[in-house]
């Protein structure tokens, strides 16, 4: 399949199952491995490695990574320096053309690389295969925006006689790129080969619960002919990157949450010399709205899809639901029966929706919220550990109720399948509640009645909105349809990931007057 890419045809192909179970079968056979670094096209090793396991069985060892940290970041970076004058003067379309062949090779393989997502991350089938559609349709889309815009070369105003000026755009230089667990191929390779289209080289260190895909995605671009240096994958404990990155890169990119954000763009500006391009995105605690007047099919379906779809670890995962009081019992009693018929289990089998949270810390964490919650408010469904499944992270979907709407499980990002219910009177009102968060990433409505719509979309604080979405009510944004696009702690540069600016936040304008 080639061409234009959406979830209408990724599933309405029933062709896609056998062809997932049996590379699932060939990537299982290869559990266990011992994976490298790769530095300036050459693999790589560090002293010490680190053992991986899958959260939907701690019995099933994944593999063996390099435990790379300050030395394996300072050689990655010298040979993404090394590589940068021969990639930046490559033309934009070669550029292109390279990255499109890289999309190619990952469609070639998106079956293995779907089954290691669901390896790594716990992902059930339908959302794996989807992240690997994400990642080729962005590759895709910043390759034909880079052609369109023709490489970012503008004819300036000539106002002085004899003057030629030109608005010439520029890559940086070195990138490092730090990318979260939970969309494994998409978000890392999204970020990363921005930057190589725009001319600049990169340093990828995706998150220690999922290197195995990145490491697959690396050895795709290689096939595809990216030369070496120009992309470098390192592995290992996050912390041990931020020093060398914000010193020694020429601009970083990160996608995770928002402490380590945050550190990283304080560590950016106090050891950096001088500024620094930093891109972050970051999380988020996203409220959808239902009002009296919302079809209940849509807004039930859609709640349920956007706070359980991959047990709740979306950056764009409803958290918080805001109800009309008219409508509030009817909606609450069909969400907690549609909720409670959610499959949880092994993400290998087709019938389950929901698979694993990422690791112990996560279901750690879920038993304190929900302990937190049953002591001020009331558990309506879900709450405990999934027992039958003792050998993976396995949780159930929450849904809280009657906790004070200023309690922090109201405030705080959980990255969990875990939301809590509130209320309203009016529009205005949820409103104000659903802005009243530090974050700002995505947001949903659902009403029949187009003023209310618009009343939200003109009031709402949040880059990434929805109305009326059955599908996701915050979630499933696609590249080139919805710019996926964080505000206020939820990202830093207003330009979203998928959408027509984003490839300009690695780049530098440079104004070229001749005088002929
Ligand atoms: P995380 O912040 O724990 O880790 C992200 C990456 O940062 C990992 O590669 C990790 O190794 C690295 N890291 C950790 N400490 C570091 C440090 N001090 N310096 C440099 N790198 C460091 O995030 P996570 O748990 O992997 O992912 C979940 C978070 O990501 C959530 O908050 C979620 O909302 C966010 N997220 C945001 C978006 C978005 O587009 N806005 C998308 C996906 C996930």
């Amino acid at each position: 399949m080639s061409g234009k890419i959406t979830y209408v045809t990724l599933f309405a192909d029933p062709s896609i199952h056998p062809k997932y179970e049996s590379a699932l079968d060939e990537v299982q056979k290869e559990l266990g491995g011992v994976h490298e670094m790769y530095i300036g096209g050459k693999p790589a090793r560090a002293e010490r490695t680190f053992k991986k396991s899958s959260p939907i069985d701690t019995g099933l060892v994944l593999g063996e990574f390099q435990r790379g940290g300050r030395s394996a970041a300072l050689e990655a970076i010298k040979a993404a320096r090394a590589a940068f004058g021969s990639w930046s003067r490559t033309d934009y379309k070669e550029r292109a053309h390279i990255i499109k062949k890289a999309a190619d090779k990952i469609e070639e393989d998106r079956f293995r690389l779907a089954a290691i997502i669901t390896l790594e991350a716990g992902k059930n089938r339908m959302e794996a295969i989807a992240e690997v559609y994400e990642a080729i349709e962005a590759m895709r889309y910043y390759s034909d925006v880079i052609v369109k815009e023709e490489g970012y070369t503008r004819k300036m105003a000539t106002v002085a006689p004899g003057e030629e000026p030109f608005s010439v755009a520029k890559p940086y230089g070195v990138w490092g790129v730090i990318s979260p667990f939970n969309f494994p191929l998409m978000l890392g390779n999204g970020m990363m080969h921005a930057a190589l289209l725009a001319g600049n080289t990169a340093v990828w260190k995706p998150s220690s619960d999922t290197p195995w895909t990145a490491l697959e995605a690396y050895s795709l671009y290689e096939e595809a002919g990216l030369p070496p240096g120009v992309l470098n994958l390192v592995t290992g404990p996050g912390e041990e990157f931020e020093e060398p990155f914000a010193l020694f890169a020429d601009g970083v990119a990160f996608t995770g949450s928002r402490n380590v954000g945050m550190s990283l763009y304080r560590r950016l500006a106090s050891s950096s010399p001088y500024p620094k391009p930093i891109v972050l995105e970051m999380g988020s605690k996203n409220p959808v709205i239902v009002s009296a007047k919302a079809d209940l099919d849509k807004a039930v379906e859609g709640v349920v899809r956007a706070a359980f779809g991959a047990s709740g670890q979306k950056c764009s995962a409803a958290s918080r639901v805001y109800i009309a009081n008219e409508i509030r019992d009817e909606f609450v009693r069909r969400l907690v029966e549609r909720t409670r018929s959610i499959t949880v289990g092994d993400p290998r089998e087709r019938e389950v929706f929901m698979g694993p949270v990422i690791n112990q810390r996560a279901v750690d964490n879920f038993e304190r919220y929900t302990s937190d919650a049953r002591s001020l408010g009331k558990v309506l469904t879900g709450g405990n550990r999934v027992s039958r499944l003792e050998r993976g992270f396995y949780v159930e979907p929450t849904i809280v109720d009657g906790l004070p709407e200023d309690h922090y499980l109201f405030k705080k990002e959980l990255f969990l399948p875990f939301l809590v219910l509130g209320s309203f009177s009016s529009l205005d009102e949820a409103l104000l509640k659903a802005n009243d968060t530090e974050y700002g990433l995505t947001a949903g409505v659902f009403s029949e009645d187009e003023k209310e719509v618009a009343r939200f979309m003109e009031g709402i604080e949040f880059g990434v909105v929805y109305a009326n979405r059955k599908g996701g009510a915050t979630t499933g944004a696609w590249p080139s349809s919805q710019s996926f696009v964080g505000w206020k702690a939820s990202g830093a540069t207003g330009k979203g990931v998928g959408g027509p600016y984003y490839l300009l936040t690695y780049l530098r304008e440079q104004s070229r007057t001749y005088v002929r």
